[in-house]
């Protein structure tokens, strides 16, 4: 679950944003091409955590808090297919009424029974507060994960998107 300060602030979120916008961030064309050519030739075949088809690049963040501020770092972008995509965005699945079959799914994978993921949700959510407490946040992205020729412009229009998302809802 993506902390929600953080939400609408992603790679394939950057992907599907207009040039103009992009540009408006500061992203260079040439950057973009580059962004969406390596995105959308990520390998789709199979999912890393079930072993079936996949169809989804998921964006594997890890969240690191210190003197109530917060780092966002991109790890790792690894295929999955569209149920565990689901799954591991439970908070989403719950707003488009997918609650149940996310949960059903995660019971599934993990090997253990709807009350068991109950209680793991439980300290989730809790995890997942504490992290939504946090309102500022740098994003970082982890060498390897993008081509080095683009990573730190996408990074700083991440850090761009993230200030913007703040700029708006203030006015
Ligand atoms: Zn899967």
């Amino acid at each position: 679950m993506v902390p929600a300060p953080l939400w609408g602030v992603s790679l394939a979120k950057l992907v599907r944003m207009k040039t103009s916008e992009l540009m408006h961030l500061g992203l260079k064309p040439g950057v973009i091409e580059r962004l969406r050519k390596f995105w959308f030739t990520l390998p789709r075949d199979e999912c890393v955590v079930c072993g079936s088809r996949a169809s989804d690049i998921d964006e594997f963040w890890s969240y690191y808090v210190g003197d109530g501020r917060g780092i966002a770092r991109l790890v790792s972008l690894r295929s999955l297919c569209s149920q565990c995509h689901l799954a591991k965005h439970i908070g989403y699945a719950s707003t488009i009424g997918k609650r149940e079959i996310a949960l059903k799914h995660l019971a599934k994978i993990n090997n253990i029974t709807l009350l068991d993921v109950d209680r793991l949700l439980d300290k989730i959510y809790d995890i997942w507060d504490s992290l939504s407490s946090i309102t500022t946040w740098r994003i970082e992205i982890s060498e390897e994960v993008l081509p080095e020729d683009i990573r730190v412009e996408v990074e700083k229009t991440l850090n761009r998107l993230l200030e913007e998302k703040y700029t708006r809802k203030s006015h």
